[in-house]
């Protein structure tokens, strides 16, 4: 079932502005939209509004195209999984996973037979008997992953549901939780302000600010096509370059790149250059280029992220294959001939 979120507005008290802000988006069925911004930057209230747990002062949700502004929770048929969501302690996972089941009547046989799927769906066969205390945290969210799906729900509504575990359990979880979506393929809703895990879960990205919409796109677009500058820093590492647009071209820090479409001579311009997208040479092959002076160099892995040091005295970080580098045989204190193979440039506002 698809979710439509249509002007959607929410103001608490004291908020020097509104939580939500006319928040409008369509997250398809089938699929996973990640809801992706700073903390603070309104993603929970929207996920609680389409639970119906928070009231908009205004827009509506829909869930399978049915307007449910006004329809209570419970019969939102949604599944939640938070940040801290407590399990019941003093239930067993069995009973645990099976709660929303017998709060419906679901009768003990039938009930018995869809925990063991769930079990299994979630790869914790034979922990059944287990109380929630004798569980790892990586754990004890896949049995709340397991409770979510226990009623069939239309939707899965994910807030930060890995935030609390440490980066190892993380990693894992979210390969693990790919791969529940592949054999699920319920519409999912994930709360995340990890860039990494709304880019790898995702088909889609809702990017928010300050309780605002400001990119929806799938991972690829938000990333290499970002619509504002908060996106674009936000969003992967990003050089930042100022400068302005002269005689048609964008001069920043010694560099020459395409002006912003419209941008008239005179026009602030800054761009933002991913790492890799920083092209280097030895200085001596291209005296005629921009050169600069590698300042510093660290190894991570296969990769090697360089500090470069331009004359106009902004730096650029460089990220490359270590054996690209050797290639070229650059080590630091050298100096390099740079390029951009590709930026986004946005002209100020005043
Ligand atoms: P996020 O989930 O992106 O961190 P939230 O939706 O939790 O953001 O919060 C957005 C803004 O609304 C924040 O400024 C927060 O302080 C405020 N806010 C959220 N819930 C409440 C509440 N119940 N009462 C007052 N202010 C709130
Ligand atoms: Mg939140």
């Amino acid at each position: 079932m698809s979710v439509t979120v249509e002007h959607l507005t929410k103001r608490f008290a004291g908020g020097s502005h509104p939580a939500a802000e006319d928040v409008s988006f369509h997250a398809p069925a089938g699929a996973v939209t990640a809801l992706l911004g700073p903390s603070g930057s309104g993603k929970t209230t929207v996920l609680r509004a389409i639970a119906g747990l928070e009231e908009a002062d205004a827009g509506r949700v829909r869930i399978g195209g049915e307007d449910c502004t006004r329809v209570p929770p419970q019969r939102r048929e949604v599944g939640f999984v938070f940040q801290g969501y407590a399990l019941f302690e003093h239930l067993t996972v069995r009973g645990n996973v099976g709660f929303g089941l017998r709060v419906r009547g679901v009768a003990r046989k039938e009930r018995d037979a869809r925990v063991d799927e769930l079990l299994e769906l979630v790869q914790l066969q034979g922990y059944g008997e287990r109380y929630p205390s004798q569980l790892s945290g990586g754990q004890r969210q896949r049995v709340a992953f397991a409770r979510a799906l226990a009623t069939r729900p239309r939707v899965l509504l994910l807030d930060e549901p890995f935030a609390a575990l440490d980066t190892r359990v993380r990693v894992e979880l979210r390969a693990w939780l790919r791969e529940l979506h592949e054999r699920t393929h319920v519409t999912t809703l994930l709360v995340t302000h990890d860039q990494e895990e709304a880019l790898e879960l995702s088909q889609q990205v809702v990017v928010m600010h300050e309780g605002r919409v400001r990119q929806v796109g799938t991972p690829l677009d938000v990333y290499d096509r970002p619509a504002t500058p908060f996106v674009a820093s936000f969003i992967g590492n990003a050089n930042v370059l100022r400068g302005r647009v002269e005689g048609g071209r964008a001069a920043l820090g010694g560099l020459s790149l395409e002006a912003p479409g419209g941008a008239p001579d005179g026009a602030r311009v800054h761009a933002f250059v991913r790492p890799h997208e920083v092209r280097i040479a030895r200085a001596v092959e291209e005296p005629a280029g921009v050169h600069a002076v590698i300042a510093a160099l660290t190894r991570v892995g296969d990769l090697v992220k360089l500090s470069l040091q331009l004359a106009s005295r902004d730096t650029l970080m460089v990220h490359m294959a270590h054996t690209e580098l050797e290639a070229l045989g650059l080590s630091q204190g050298e100096r390099v001939s740079v390029g951009i193979r590709n930026a986004r440039l946005f002209v100020e506002e005043h």
